[in-house]
């Protein structure tokens, strides 16, 4: 699995997947169609056959099927059997269209495969003929009329009855003698469920209604038939269609999710073949490109550009640095060869010599100066952790600096700080931080000009800021002083700015969680202002 290509792991576990769904939920389909169906099927047969049931009866002897009796409903065909005096079952009418035992099954349907394996359900309910209808002339004692049927109703409770004689007649417990004698029936064993003389116009007749549970007719029973699960075989046709055509989904799955997952790849190995020859080729300028929408892909394709712009801004200001820092050691470098030279020249009088002395001293100075902000500069690119930061007094540290500062050109210090301002801070770092800003106003100052230092804090933040009335700064350069080796008009600046301290000023303010900005009129002065964010 390890060595399958990406596409063809995808390909294989959707259609995994898809044949996994599918075999689940059509399972689980055909289980639970064929469960209920089966149940209703039983239901429906039990119920229909009890109802045939009741349609048979004894009338005077003589075994008859009501017209109600159906031999064909709703998918379920009726026999009736009655037992013959040899005590066998034989069929006296239906419409069964199968050879079935002719013995009865009283209980549940049961399953027979009759023929074709088609499955069905039969189900046999045997009669019982345990009541019993006597009509009985009330004047003669003749019996008029008998009936005999299945007495499954429960609500057949024994009645009292009150013995009522017809005039010159028979009465009541004459006439039930007469029913029980002729159904061979004694009075120990029937229960009488209705005595009455209802009043005819032609004839009195006594109505005798009993039950008995002693047979007296042969047995009678209905089966029902009916195919076992209409559904299920309609299922077993569709099931049967879906193990055919189940291969050609999961073949079509396959193919589509390998198809699309090839698609999808093509694109990411675009990106990586983009990036493969940015690589080879050392050219951080070329940029990856996808085809496509505005999705995932796209999006990674965006963000490896976004990486790609950030490397080459990177790269080309760490080039454009060090091409600088070389420059400007090159300068004092030159001087001091030259001026090397020019001592070690036998023209070169005491005096002379002295002269190149004096000035090998100023250079190596300068390039002492440009090292050593070369290096605060570096460390303080490389962030936090070399630094040790603890919660000190700003407010003693700015004033304390402000007192010693020696300014030049006969300019003015004033400062204003707010005692009590703490900052967790690195002491040397913020020294050289406020000593930068002050030492560049003086620098960029006019004669007896002014500096004014405020330490300020508000809710959230602390705020220094140093300002001068000095040659202020155009418009144009504002965004760059805060580059490393800008010098605005370097005509105008003095030369003993590297261009480098604005940068580390701006780099000291981000390391104690704050942002240095700059405002500035041309010819007027500038307001230079180090927020720091308190860390909640
Ligand atoms: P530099 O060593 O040249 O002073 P900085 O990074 O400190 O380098 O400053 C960059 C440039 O910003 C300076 O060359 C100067 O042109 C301008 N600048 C800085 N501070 C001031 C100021 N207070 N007034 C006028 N211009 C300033």
């Amino acid at each position: 699995m390890k060595n399958i290509s990406f596409k063809l792991k995808i390909a294989l576990w959707t259609t995994l997947l898809i044949t996994a769904v599918c075999t689940v939920s059509i399972t689980g389909l055909i289980a639970t169609s064929h469960v209920m169906t089966t149940r209703e099927t039983k239901q429906r047969l039990i119920s229909a056959v009890e109802r045939n049931a009741d349609e048979i009866e004894y009338k005077n002897g003589i075994l008859e099927i009501e017209n109600d009796f159906l031999f064909y409903s709703e998918g379920i065909y009726f026999d009736v059997y009655h037992m013959d005096n040899g005590g066998s079952w034989q069929c006296v009418d239906g419409k069964i269209p199968f050879n079935l035992s002719s013995n009865p099954n009283n209980g549940q349907p049961v399953k027979c495969t009759p023929e074709n394996e088609t499955e069905y359900y039969f189900y046999d309910v045997l009669i019982n003929f345990n009541k019993y209808e006597y009509e009985i002339d009330a004047f003669s004692g003749q019996i008029i009329k008998y009936e005999a049927g299945s007495a499954h109703d429960a609500a057949l409770t024994p009645k009292e009855y009150s013995v009522i004689s017809f005039q010159n007649g028979i009465d009541t417990e004459q006439a039930i003698e007469i029913a029980l004698e002729h159904a061979g029936a004694s009075k120990e064993t029937a229960k009488i469920v209705n005595v009455e003389l209802p009043g005819y116009s032609d004839r009195q007749v006594f109505s005798v209604e009993f039950t008995d549970s002693a047979p007296h007719y042969n047995s009678v029973f209905v089966r029902g038939l009916v195919l076992a699960n209409p559904v299920t075989s309609v299922l077993g046709t569709v099931t049967k269609a879906i193990i055919y055509i189940l291969p050609l989904f999961v073949i079509l799955a396959a193919a589509g999710a390998y198809l699309l997952a090839k698609k999808t790849m093509k694109r990411v190995e675009s990106i990586s073949n983009s990036a493969r020859s940015i690589n080879d080729g050392k050219d951080l300028s070329q940029r990856i490109k996808v085809e496509g929408g505005n999705d995932e892909i796209s999006d990674l394709a965006d963000t490896f550009n976004s990486m790609l712009e950030r490397l080459q801004t990177s790269f080309e200001s760490e080039k454009q640095f060090t091409s600088d820092a070389s420059h400007e050691l090159r300068t004092p470098l030159a001087v001091i060869k030259a001026e090397c030279e020019y001592a070690m020249s036998p023209n070169a009088d005491g005096s002379e010599k002295e002269e190149a002395f004096v000035s090998i001293n100023e250079q190596t100075d300068k390039m002492t100066r440009l090292v050593s902000a070369l290096l605060s500069l570096t460390r303080a690119e490389q962030g936090t952790k070399r630094f040790r930061f603890e919660l000190s007094d700003l407010s003693a540290l700015s004033a304390d600096i402000c007192r010693s500062y020696k300014t030049e050109k006969n300019i003015q210090l004033h400062y204003n700080i707010n005692s009590g301002i703490h900052l967790d801070m690195n002491a040397d770092l913020i020294r050289h931080l406020l000593e930068n800003l002050i030492s560049n106003a003086v620098r960029y100052g006019k004669e007896r000009g002014n500096i004014w230092v405020n330490l300020t804090e508000e809710d959230d933040k602390i705020i220094l800021g140093v300002k001068d009335d000095g040659i202020g700064i155009k418009e144009d350069d504002l965004p760059k002083i805060w580059g490393r080796f800008y010098r605005a008009d370097s005509s105008r600046s003095n030369s003993e700015g590297f261009g480098l301290g604005l940068a580390l000023v701006e780099r000291i303010a981000v390391l104690h969680n704050g942002k240095a900005e700059v405002k500035s009129v041309f010819g007027e002065g500038s307001e230079f202002t180090v927020t720091f964010f308190k860390k909640v």
